[in-house]
């Protein structure tokens, strides 16, 4: 493993720097409150700082002058590293989320995935040669980077958000500072001492510790910033658009999700509602494409639900090293109370609670921050249950039906499109041209059939609506990091000829 600091630190410029105002914080796993480790909380001059030193970076050429096919070998030799250290980094991520470990482990096969994408697009597009219909002109779009990029990510993927904006940032040729939630730092740690260690140029990738509150300002105002990428909530996406815009900067924004999961008669029902179980319960609901809308057919409404809450009554909860547990707890004391305070609502508007909706009692839960899986029968649309993102472990149940085959598509796209995200969804048929029809009308960023989570870097991730804007992943998710220009080069140069020359 790459050093780590000794003492609480930022990575700035190539070093571990202790925080200007001499902040710490204490990073706990939100399984049992056992103290992971003591890092750095930095102010706003911290983040200056960072700034400086990207843009001093950035401004030198070493990086974006750099050959691609070279940037694109670094993020090789970060997958690389990054399987030979999976266990270790995948043990970070467990106790800095309180996730267990196997599904710790998958994150990281899916980072190294995203390395390996990233490092081979680097070079396969440098351009492209636009005719411009006169012999004496050569004319073509060269892709520049963007410049400095602040980078800020969300608690429940940490080192996987981060690794879908460092990977084209640095193919692309960028500058940036990483901001990893306050909560879960541990792998960002992790990322840049490797980065350092594999060779990439001081003040390149640039690390801040600390609540966005104190450090993030500067990261989406300061003018020496060219672009802010951010995953995270709706409250602070709309904040970072209003900082960013003040300076007119880029902006790649993935916010959250009230993801539909449709289930029509035809369905496998089976499968259908195995899947509705991992689309909602899986990582605590705390997943941004979590299918936290069952919206299933009425005549199968009892069948399903009621199989439904006789499954969820059985999931084992537990922490990172439980190998019995089949998901964890939420990420803190105050994530839970919020969670507790949207069942509450939606139990207070109408919503019929059929599972959970309280903590666990047995006593090997209490140092942690667990909560049941919670199911809310007989849901509407304008109930703040269904309109809200919980980023817990809440299913809410509505229904749909129609008098012929058509009426009952268009019902469920209504109520699956009725929503100010547009992130992702399912929809289950055994009839494939109903699911087709239904997929392609749905308003949502990735669409499942017959299936739900799965993804691959070599698809566009994003959502419609308020989800977000632009896309991560794919070749989308490095076009977001280069500037497009056009250069025309006339070889022959004549006076224009316009103005009379006497
Ligand atoms: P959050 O918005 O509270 O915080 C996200 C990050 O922003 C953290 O690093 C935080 O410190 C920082 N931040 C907070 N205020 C800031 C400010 N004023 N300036 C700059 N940075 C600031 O979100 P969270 O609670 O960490 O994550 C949960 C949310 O993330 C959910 O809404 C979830 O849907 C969303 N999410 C979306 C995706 C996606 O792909 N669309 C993926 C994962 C998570």
């Amino acid at each position: 493993m790459a050093p780590k600091p000794t003492t609480p630190a930022h990575f700035i410029d190539g070093e571990w720097v202790a925080p200007l105002e001499g902040g710490t914080r204490e990073i706990r796993c939100p399984a049992d409150g056992s103290l992971v480790a003591t890092v750095a909380e930095g102010s706003a001059a911290d983040s200056e700082a960072a700034i400086a030193a990207a843009r001093r970076a950035f401004d030198s050429g070493v990086w974006s002058s750099t050959p691609a096919v070279e940037r694109g070998a670094l993020l090789l030799a970060l997958a690389d590293r990054l399987e030979a250290e999976k266990e270790e980094v995948a043990r970070l991520e467990a106790l800095d989320t309180g996730k267990r470990m196997v599904e710790a482990r998958i994150d990281m096969d899916d980072i190294i995935g995203v390395f390996r994408h990233f490092g081979k697009l680097a070079d396969a597009d440098a351009g492209r040669v636009v005719d411009a219909g006169m012999p004496s002109v050569a004319s073509r779009v060269v892709y520049e980077p963007v410049g400095v990029c602040s980078l800020i990510s969300p608690w429940n993927y940490p080192l996987l958000q981060t690794s879908w904006k460092v990977a084209p940032a640095i193919a692309a040729g960028c500058a940036f500072i990483v901001k990893p939630s306050e909560l879960t730092p541990s792998t960002s740690m992790w990322l840049v001492a490797t980065l350092d260690d594999l060779g990439l140029p001081k003040g390149v990738g640039n690390l801040i510790l600390g609540a966005g509150a104190a450090v993030g300002d500067p990261l989406t105002s300061d003018p020496r910033v060219d672009m802010v990428s951010f995953t995270g909530g709706l409250v602070t996406g709309k904040r970072i658009m209003a900082s960013a815009a003040e300076t007119v900067k880029k902006i790649a924004l993935e916010l959250g999700g009230k993801n539909p999961n449709v289930v029509f008669a035809d369905a496998d029902l089976p499968a259908a509602i195995d899947n509705a179980l991992t689309a909602i319960f899986l990582d605590s609901g705390q997943v941004c494409s979590a299918g936290s809308r069952l919206i299933v057919e009425a005549s199968i409404h009892d069948e399903v639900v009621d199989e439904l809450v006789r499954r969820a009554e059985k999931i084992r909860l537990g922490g990172p090293f439980d190998e019995r547990a089949e998901t964890g707890p939420l990420i803190s004391a105050a994530h839970r109370e919020k969670v507790e305070a949207y069942v509450a609502a939606g139990i207070a508007e109408g919503a019929v609670l059929r599972t959970g909706g309280t903590r666990p009692e047995a006593e090997q839960y209490q140092a942690g921050f667990y909560y049941l899986p919670t199911i809310l029968d007989e849901c509407r649309s304008g109930m703040s249950c269904v309109r809200d993102e919980s980023f817990g472990p809440v299913l809410t149940v509505e229904t749909f039906e129609g008098d012929d085959p058509d009426s009952v598509e268009d019902a469920a796209v209504a109520i699956a499109n009725d929503t100010h995200y547009g992130l992702a969804g399912a929809v289950w048929s055994q009839n494939a041209g109903r699911a087709e029809r239904v997929a392609r009308r749905l308003r949502h960023g990735t669409i499942w059939i017959n299936d739900y989570h799965p993804y691959v870097p070599q698809a566009e991730w994003g959502g419609f609506g308020q989800s977000g804007i632009g896309r991560e992943l794919g070749v989308a998710g490095l076009e977001e990091y280069r500037e497009a220009k056009h250069i025309w080069h006339n070889t022959r140069s004549a006076p224009a000829g316009w103005f009379d020359a006497d």
